[in-house]
């Protein structure tokens, strides 16, 4: 059970206590000449409280799914859930489904999932979702049977829905007033001039990966999977200074991933890295890390990396899962518009670090 806040104690006390003195506490009028002996002392005056509606708040969750992504996006009135990503296989069970449910949603459809492109880290727990709640609308880079062979994925649900369609470009929709516009996908930006068309990369598929901006009353969140410098680079000019950044490719540089230039447009007060324990790929990389804090960023981590330098120097408190190779919830990141602040929230950690919208 959660300790109660100080008022609503206070409240409670004053209640219980008024419970057993409401004659004393309303007496009527005395005649004239009367003694009126109180029984007790009068009562301290307490401000009224009544409890307040909780304003609306947009909620992402950045979800643990160790080496992977998946990002929960529930819109503030807590009825429309987007989610960007599935994680590997195994994630969609045990870190997608879990984030569905709880005590205050409990979602049984998806109003729009994005994949962002078809590696494995990203698409393969997408079937485990989709066999247990119904996807509204499936949007990827396009391609679809192409890559789906290509990486040799067996995704009996995400091929049979054969909902899934290329996100345009230009997508730009509202969703319970949060805005999604794609500014990347196959390797091309909205941005890009017909006489400078590139074409999608048909060995790698990280350069094809989609790239969105979620935006809500002055909040902005860049989130764009495997992202490399290819459309980056192209991005440059036209990214907004966002609030907050899920670091692209796993905070990964190769490629050209979060390139100075690129992180300077966005300048991101937040930055999280979704990445786990991996010898291999050591996410995130130092220099995009360093960049970020020399910006005066926030970087947070989903796992503890020891393969990954600037991972060991992220403190503690920012860093979601200690012992990575289970699933350990998400980094939460909940805006609250009225008040003009987010908060970002590591775990069960006792501390919330707040942020200014629009910083
Ligand atoms: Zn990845
Ligand atoms: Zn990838």
């Amino acid at each position: 059970m959660k300790p109660l806040p100080t008022a609503y104690m206070a409240w409670l006390m004053m209640e219980l206590w008024c419970a057993g003195c409401a004659a004393s506490r309303r007496p009527s009028a005395p005649d004239v000449g009367a003694v009126v002996v109180p029984l007790l002392p009068a009562a301290p005056t307490v401000p009224a409280w009544t409890p307040q509606p909780p304003s609306p708040k947009l909620h992402i969750h950045v979800l643990d799914v160790n080496q992977g992504s998946a990002t929960l996006i529930v819109t503030p009135s807590t009825q429309h859930a987007v989610l960007i990503d599935a994680g590997p296989r195994g994630a969609g069970e045990k870190a997608v489904l879990p984030a569905l449910d709880n005590r205050l949603w409990s979602f049984r459809d998806i109003e729009l999932m994005v994949v962002t492109h078809y590696d494995a880290d990203h698409i393969g727990g997408a079937d485990e979702v989709m066999a247990q709640v119904h996807v509204n609308r499936l949007m990827d880079h396009g391609d679809h049977a192409y890559w789906l062979e290509r990486k040799g994925l067996e995704m009996a649900q995400y091929d049979a829905a054969m909902q899934a369609t290329t996100i345009p470009l230009d997508f730009d929709e509202t969703i319970d007033g949060v805005r999604f516009q794609c500014l990347a996908r196959n390797n091309q930006t909205r941005f890009d001039e017909a006489s400078d068309e590139v074409a999608p990369d048909s060995g790698n598929d990280n350069p094809n990966s989609v790239a969105l901006l979620v935006s809500w009353e002055g909040f902005e969140l860049y989130i764009a999977g495997d992202q490399t410098g290819s459309t980056e680079e192209r991005l440059v000019e036209h990214v907004p200074d966002v609030d907050v950044f899920v670091m692209n490719h796993h905070g990964s540089s190769s490629r050209g991933s979060n390139g100075a230039a690129f992180l300077d447009a966005l300048g991101p007060e937040v930055a999280v890295a979704s990445m786990g324990q991996h010898k291999g790929h050591q996410h995130p990389d130092s220099e995009p890390i360093d960049h970020l804090l020399s910006l005066g960023a926030a970087v947070f981590i989903t796992n503890a990396n020891p393969y990954s330098a600037a991972a060991s120097g992220i403190p503690e408190e920012r860093v979601l899962d200690h012992e990575p190779s289970d699933y350990d919830g998400a980094i939460v990141i909940e805006v609250d518009a009225a008040a003009g602040e987010y908060t970002v929230q590591v775990g069960d950690a006792r501390v919330t670090p707040r942020f200014p919208v629009g910083g």
